[in-house]
């Protein structure tokens, strides 16, 4: 499943296509974090969605395939304007786990997005983007008053029946455990049940914002195929994922931005195979965990 070319980056080979991402809005967000690693936010000129038809030929063609999850991304997936239609498009075939900051989760959306569930035998499950569980850290990063309103939408959500699992970039070096018991004590303060497993935890991407505000990748932090032999190549999302995004299929979320993450057209044309030369690729190698996939 490893090999290695000339100049010494290996690769890795898709096994299965279990999870297809659609990149639902491209770079457009509500927000504009100071670690996001697709530098997304709310100018025009980030303005782009995925169409229908893309999405309606990808969930088609995935039929090919072994998908047991959808993943709407984005930015933010909630201001795509077909996005009710495209949730029920996905729930119909797929479970679906949408990833949010929750800026548009208020309490009638929470509860229309459980009559959606409610319709249909697969899964929606929510990913919400915090950072922290001190508001002060959190907000120094995301923006003011965005701690507020993420604890809000994962309440409305809990209040409509949804545990959504609590999304988290580690960028203070905290240990995992403290970042995850913080959170827990928090929620329970507020009435709501939750386990560490219902918190992922990642490292930052030192890329798009990240990379201008923080650090990049320096020129060590590359892939040897000595590293990669000792991983479990089943964390690497690009062991069992692809991207559909407005510009063709892509290796994994982290490189929708590169022009070297695109692998081909569409679902019937793609390229199974991706040499890992990217720093991004080194984060992947030091994680204990996948970085995007629910599975952790
Ligand atoms: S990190 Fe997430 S919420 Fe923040 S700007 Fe990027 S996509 Fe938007
Ligand atoms: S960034 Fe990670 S998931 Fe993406 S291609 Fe590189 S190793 Fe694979």
């Amino acid at each position: 499943m490893i090999t290695q070319l000339s100049f010494k980056a290996p690769s890795v080979k898709l096994n299965r296509l279990e999870n297809l991402w659609f990149q639902l809005s491209n770079s457009t967000c509500n927000l504009s974090c100071k670690h996001c690693y697709l530098s997304c936010n709310a100018s025009e000129k980030n303005k782009q969605f995925l169409g229908l038809d893309k999405i309606k030929k990808a969930l088609e063609d995935a039929k090919e395939h072994e998908i047991q999850e959808i993943y709407l991304n984005g930015g933010e997936p909630l201001q795509h304007p077909d996005i009710n239609t495209i949730i029920r498009l996905c729930l119909n075939k797929f479970n679906v786990t949408l990833i949010t900051n929750g800026i548009l989760i208020n309490e009638k959306k929470a509860r229309f997005l459980r009559q959606i569930d409610q319709e249909r035998d697969n899964d929606l499950l929510f990913r919400v983007s915090i950072d922290h569980y001190d508001e002060e850290k959190n907000d120094s990063i995301r923006g003011r008053g965005i701690y507020k309103k993420a604890v809000n939408a994962i309440q409305n959500l809990y209040r409509y029946g949804f545990v959504p699992i609590i999304s988290v970039v580690n960028l203070w070096e905290e240990s995992d455990t403290e970042l995850k018991q913080g959170f827990i004590s928090l929620f329970s303060g507020l009435d709501m049940e939750f386990d560490e497993s219902d918190i992922k935890v990642i490292p930052p991407i030192k890329l798009g914002e990240y990379a201008k505000n923080f650090e990049i990748y320096n020129d060590n932090e590359i892939v040897s195929s000595e590293d990669l032999a000792k991983c479990d190549l089943k964390k690497f999302d690009c062991f069992n994922s692809r991207v559909i995004t407005p510009q063709g299929v892509y290796v994994c979320p982290l490189l929708i931005n590169d022009p070297r993450g695109k692998v081909g057209n569409s679902l019937k044309d793609f390229s199974k195979e991706f040499y890992l030369e990217l720093g991004s690729c080194y984060t992947c190698t030091q994680h204990k965990d996948n970085l995007l996939n629910n599975s952790y």
